[in-house]
């Protein structure tokens, strides 16, 4: 059975989801190749000759391009089976079946596209546990998201483009040098609920740590492809209190010119003072961290569980540190005033964010996807929602506000990431 795993867009890094799709894959004897569109374009003769074919929607923004992706798989090769599978494939699994491709995989999609791969190939399975069916979500049935502790293995990264073919504009603006960026995991989900985000949606609060051994090997693979800084694309680096200073001990030692950067919470920053410290002397260069923005009413809103004290002392202690802070917020929701853009101005400069703060933060705007816990809120609820058929336009109830949104934003481009980390 020959198989292609497709990648649209994951934040302009090389493409971690297909590589962790592949292994396991190639393990039980299939032929597998890639397709990244990000770097390659549209290659339609890769298409061609394939049984298989499983888009990967780890990000909101693959979505529309992974579904483009799969109408022309079902024009140029009709007899091949679709499929999707990510993050975003699990919150969208009966938009997309049925309607898009034969089946959608929810949850972690290493066993489930394996057992799926087999079926297809003749080794009849009973069940295909994660997997639904075209026909399944055509009768509306839905399926639990398949969560396991013990499929991850290193990622076949040789199948892919190379490093250098995705430049990363603001990291090397953070680290005010031209870096080669690499990405892994040392995990996948999030302990925490945010209402507005999609790790959340999908693992609802489920966390499944990637083995410490992978993670090692992963990165030794990523050093020979090239790479000089690794930026772990985590949704939160503190998912579990001592796996990451471990494995950056390890690191370290095997790599000592590497230096890395993370996502985390502004209270794990608070909660691991004396942890970062090390970090900094391990090669940590800078943190993501979303703040969202700087009033309690909004932090309250999406349950961000902080406050804007917190926010600060983050900041202060970050700055005293030396590890830089690469803040990201929401600038635009239905719960921030007009009034309250002045007090924004004053906080950037107060906290002397001005030089640091990707410009792209200042146009980010609430994405409401469908699947978002934010929807039974009461004040999305009052909100004027137009329905689109992944996510809703919402209205900010001071036209001011949506006006001045739109008269900022700049035309999307390239690898240009408008979100608070590469999970949400
Ligand atoms: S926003 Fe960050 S901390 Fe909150 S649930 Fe999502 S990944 Fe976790």
């Amino acid at each position: 059975m020959n198989i292609l795993l497709i990648s649209t867009f994951e934040g302009g890094f090389q493409p971690n989801t297909i590589a962790t799709a592949a292994t396991p894959l190639i393990k039980a004897g299939f032929d597998v190749s890639i397709l990244d569109t990000y770097v390659e374009g549209i290659v339609e003769e890769k298409i061609s000759g394939k049984d298989l074919v499983a888009i990967s929607v780890p990000l909101f923004d693959a979505v529309h391009a992974g579904i483009e992706m799969a109408k022309l798989v079902a024009d140029k090769n009709p007899k091949a089976h679709i499929t999707f599978f990510g993050q975003h494939a699990t919150i969208n699994a009966n938009r997309l079946a049925g309607k898009y491709s034969d089946s959608c995989i929810c949850g972690e999609w290493e066993q489930p596209l394996t057992l799926l791969a087999k079926h297809l190939s003749g080794d009849k399975q009973d069940k295909l546990p994660g997997v639904l069916s075209a026909e399944q979500a055509v009768k509306g049935e839905v399926i639990p998201p398949h969560m396991s502790r013990n499929h991850l293995d290193i990622p076949s990264r040789h199948l892919l483009p190379p490093l250098y073919k995705y430049p990363q504009k603001q990291i090397n603006h953070l680290l005010e040098s031209e870096e080669i960026v690499g990405s892994t995991e040392i995990a996948r989900g999030c302990h925490h609920k945010c209402l507005y985000c999609s790790v959340f949606a999908a693992y609802g609060g489920k966390v499944i740590l990637v083995p410490e051994e992978i993670v090692l090997q992963d990165v030794r693979n990523l050093v020979e492809g090239g790479m000089t800084h690794l930026t772990f694309i985590d949704a939160d680096f503190f998912n579990a209190k001592y796996h990451g200073i471990k494995i950056l001990r390890k690191l370290h030692q095997e790599f000592p010119q590497l230096t890395y950067d993370f996502t985390t919470r502004v209270d794990h920053i608070l909660e691991n003072k004396e942890t970062l410290l090390e970090m900094k002397d391990l090669g940590v260069k800078f943190i993501t961290s979303a703040l969202e923005f700087p009033s309690e009413e909004v932090l309250d809103a999406v349950a961000k569980d902080t406050s804007v004290k917190d926010i600060e002392e983050a900041i202060r202690y970050l700055r005293e540190v030396d590890i830089k802070l690469n803040p990201t917020f929401i600038m635009f929701n239905p719960w921030t005033k007009f009034e309250d853009l002045t007090t924004f101005r004053s906080f950037i400069e107060d906290n002397q964010l001005g030089d640091i703060v990707d410009p792209i933060q200042y146009e980010t705007r609430l994405y409401l996807y469908k699947g978002s816990p934010l929807l039974h809120k009461d004040s999305i609820k009052k909100l004027d929602l137009e329905e689109h058929e992944f996510h809703y336009d919402w209205k900010h109830p001071d036209p001011k506000l949506d006006e001045l949104y739109f008269e900022m934003l700049t035309p999307a481009e390239e690898g240009i990431f408008k979100r608070c980390c590469l999970k949400c």
